[in-house]
């Protein structure tokens, strides 16, 4: 009966994207500058008060080149959450390095402190070098534990790249994601929070490492009258039409996050006499997640498997998604060292995506807290 899909995180647009397009059009900037560009940058700079935001073509483009930016190379190694999207860590061989991967903590789900300072100590141990970098993530929205990520990391002087991706709108002790490290990715993917379609971009601490960034995203082209390079270069710059649907939602991104955030609490209020499942909250109020997806966690003694339940959610045309499963237990990165003790397999495990697209309705939401609700009456 009630069979209309329900998707795990819809494009949700604005209404102005258009009226940004068009002006893009009647100027002829359908070119990877120009002034909408220039305006989503500015804007995500005002937003996150950033002091430079780089637009790129992809947030897998804006860890690649906060990689070239931070000197790794062949021969390097750099630390990863290991449970995170491969986008993540992907870069880290492009750049010829090895990546090292890090265990999460149960509560935010992201990299556990105490094992990166396990890890770097024994990979100096080893290899007689530091990583080069590290590479924490903020899973679904949600902060990792950055301060004291950043107090070990900067104890051994190592930079740290945030990947933002999931987390624009998101705050820490009161200072928005992405701005934490040296570098911080964000993602404008058709699935994120808001899209461009397909973007990314990268923020950076200063206007003048900003514009390395933008000179590597354009080929790294010298300032000749002919083409002159010095080094190698990339084609990572955001189209002006791509950036001209930003500008479209940057105008609703507060709105954006904070149904997002409404999403999280319908579902931890329906699902409270649901004692099989647990919906993530944030750990504390240094915690302000935008809640991009809203996950659940089975309880220990629940016989069920979320896989089971995932299945039968698809079979009432609701669509849900299992956590990312860790990238230690993936087949491509089965050479790369691991330091954990469990938790990442165990959340994994456990945990279920439940659809949380800004465009669903409350009924929506309802629909399915009563088929989770159904699932474990059956
Ligand atoms: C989406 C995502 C990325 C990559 O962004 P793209 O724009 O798809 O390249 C990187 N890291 C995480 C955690 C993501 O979710």
């Amino acid at each position: 009966m009630d069979s209309e899909r329900i998707m795990l995180s819809r494009v949700h647009l604005s209404g102005t994207e258009q009226k940004y397009i068009d002006e893009a059009f009647a100027d002829d900037w359908v070119v990877p500058l120009g002034p909408h560009v220039d305006q989503f940058e500015h804007r995500l700079e005002k937003y996150l008060d950033a002091p430079a935001v780089v637009a790129l073509s992809a947030g897998t483009a804006a860890i690649h080149l906060g990689l070239v930016l931070l000197g790794v190379g062949r021969g390097d190694e750099v630390i990863c959450q290991s449970m995170t999207f491969a986008a993540s860590c992907n870069p880290i061989v492009y750049q010829g390095a090895s990546p090292v991967f890090v265990d999460s903590e149960r509560d935010t789900m992201n990299m556990s402190p105490e094992m990166l300072e396990r890890a770097i100590v024994e990979r100096h141990r080893i290899t007689g070098k530091y990583p080069k970098a590290i590479v924490p993530v903020d899973l679904y929205g949600m902060p990792a534990r950055l301060d004291e990520i950043i107090e070990i990391a900067s104890t051994f002087g190592i930079p740290v790249l945030e990947d933002a991706a999931e987390a624009l709108g998101s705050e820490y002790e009161g200072r928005r994601c992405g701005t934490f490290g040296a570098f911080g990715a964000l993602s404008f993917n058709g699935n994120k929070i808001i899209t461009t379609s397909g973007g990314g971009a990268l923020v950076c601490h200063d206007a003048e490492t900003a514009g390395r960034v933008k000179f590597y995203a354009t080929q790294a082209r010298e300032n000749r009258p002919y083409y002159y390079h010095e080094t190698i270069g990339y084609n990572y710059r955001l189209s002006n039409i791509s950036a001209a649907i930003g500008c479209g939602q940057m105008d609703v991104l507060d709105n954006r996050v904070n149904r997002r955030r409404g999403i999280r609490e319908l579902y931890a209020a329906l699902l409270a006499d649901c004692p099989q499942v647990r919906v993530q909250d944030n750990p504390d109020n240094r915690f302000n997640s935008n809640f991009w997806l809203t996950t659940i966690s089975f309880d220990e003694g629940v016989s069920q498997s979320v896989e089971d339940l995932r299945q039968y959610l698809a079979a009432d045309n609701i669509e849900s998604r299992r956590l990312w499963r860790p990238m230690h237990m993936q087949p491509v990165f089965a050479y790369a060292p691991f330091y954990g003790e469990g938790s990442s397999e165990e959340l994994f495990e456990n945990g279920l995506c439940l659809p949380s697209g800004s465009s669903l309705t409350d009924n929506d939401i309802a629909r399915v807290a009563d088929r989770i609700k159904q699932f474990f009456k059956s």
